[in-house]
């Protein structure tokens, strides 16, 4: 099974009040969030592009507000750049890099300057609209910014901070100052509890939406890929291979006698002989890029993108020996006496191959040769040998 989906399922079982998960898994997750906010954080930018206007608009116009210099200095000289350098980050190439990286630093720059013009305006009823400003950011950064929930907890802790310092230094009346903050911190505890709430159930979506991703591809019985999950993957990892001008092995491993075995010892216990084989193939080929699957019955299939003609023997060999190995008692079975497989590799070049369904059909032809010559043995095909068509295989072991 993947190593991060393991860790899905911790996650689930455990739980993760710190809202974080293990190292890979968490990647996964903000690379797969950072997808879903990029609308949002678009829309949250052209919406604090409005409100910056709108407030130098209304503070200018309709309050009649006396002209303030350090106002409109923080307004187009911090907040708007800000906006506007986030705006830009949005939509270009950049995002997925430095976005959250900008917001680090922009939102705490935007909340303190924000605060600042708050708690210097010195009337008492501009004070006030001030705070409420600060409120609406508050929700701003909790809920549309895309900031994660502890990353907006930072923000918004400078905001309040930055506003009591403000306060203390315009030397604003204390009740007005504690009432104030009072508010903010109000704000905080609604609007955290909303914005952590919200994160958690993202995470909880996105790790039932992996699990069951999961499920679906893997095969019940043997947790490998199953096989409409592996035609799904295949062709990726052929592109790639054929791209990178590598060679690949195709890897098909039948068990032997698996029908007597069923009849002689039941079901069960052949289901069980299935799955310590089908963990033997694992742990066999286990690079990161190698993708092993159940092809159906008892065949698994391997497909190894990297692997030259000696890897693949030596895989093969692997192979052969690990089934052998596991000693799974089979008194059906002439000579071994245990349970066996037999093993065909396709050793082919991606870029020269017509389809990766050639090698397979390669591969297979190679397993029926392991079939004829006796089983519990590995053959390994590749195309100079097929000039030749069925001149006796390379290798038998
Ligand atoms: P050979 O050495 O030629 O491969 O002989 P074989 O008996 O293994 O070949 P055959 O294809 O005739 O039989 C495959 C058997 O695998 C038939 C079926 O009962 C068994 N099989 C397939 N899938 C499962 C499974 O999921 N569980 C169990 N227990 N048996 C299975
Ligand atoms: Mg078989
Ligand atoms: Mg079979």
């Amino acid at each position: 099974m993947h190593r991060a989906d393991s860790a899905a399922a911790r996650a689930l079982e455990q739980g993760f009040p710190w809202l974080r998960f293990e190292p890979a898994l968490e990647r996964e997750y903000r690379d797969t969030s950072a997808d879903a906010v990029r609308p949002r954080a678009r829309i949250a930018m052209l919406l604090a592009l409005c409100t910056v206007l709108g407030f130098s608009i209304l503070d200018h116009r309709l309050l009649g507000a006396p002209w303030r210099l350090p106002d409109d200095l923080v307004r187009f000289g911090v907040e708007l750049p800000l906006v506007l350098l986030a705006t830009w980050l949005i939509g270009s190439r950049h995002y997925k890099r430095f976005y959250l990286t900008a917001l680090h630093f922009g939102a705490p720059l935007f909340g303190v300057a924000a605060a600042f013009t708050a708690a210097t305006a010195g009337d008492p009823a501009f004070v006030a609209l001030g705070t409420a400003r600060l409120v609406l950011a508050t929700f701003f950064v909790y809920f549309m910014l895309g900031l994660p929930f502890f990353a907006a907890l930072r923000t918004n802790a400078f905001l309040v901070a930055a506003f009591a310092v403000a306060a203390w230094w315009m030397a604003m009346p204390s009740t007005m100052a504690l009432y104030n903050v009072f508010i903010l911190l109000c704000a905080n505890l609604f609007a955290g509890a909303g914005s952590y709430a919200l994160e958690h159930a993202m995470r909880l979506a996105f790790l039932e939406r992996r699990m069951l991703a999961e499920v679906a591809s893997h095969d019940g019985l043997t947790g490998l890929l199953n096989r409409a999950a592996f035609d799904t993957q295949v062709a990726r990892v052929w592109d790639q291979a054929a791209r990178d001008q590598q060679s690949v092995a195709v890897v098909m491993l039948d068990i032997d006698h698996f029908k007597s075995f069923n009849d002689r010892y039941g079901h069960q216990a052949g289901d069980q002989a299935l799955r310590d084989v089908a963990a033997a193939v694992a742990r066999t080929a286990r690079r990161p890029l190698d993708l092993v699957a159940r092809f159906g019955g008892e065949e698994l299939i391997a497909i190894l993108p990297g692997a030259d003609r000696r890897h693949a023997e030596t895989v093969a060999k692997a192979l052969v020996e690990a089934v052998s190995g596991l000693g799974i008692p089979h008194a059906g079975s002439p000579g071994a006496g245990h349970v066996t497989v037999s093993v065909g590799v396709a050793a082919v070049d991606a870029t020269r191959e017509s389809s990766y369904e050639s090698a397979i059909r390669l591969a297979d032809r190679a397993l029926y040769l392991a079939k004829d010559q006796g089983r519990n043995r590995w053959v390994v095909l590749d195309r100079s040998l097929q000039v030749h068509d069925f001149a006796p295989p390379l290798r038998v072991a």
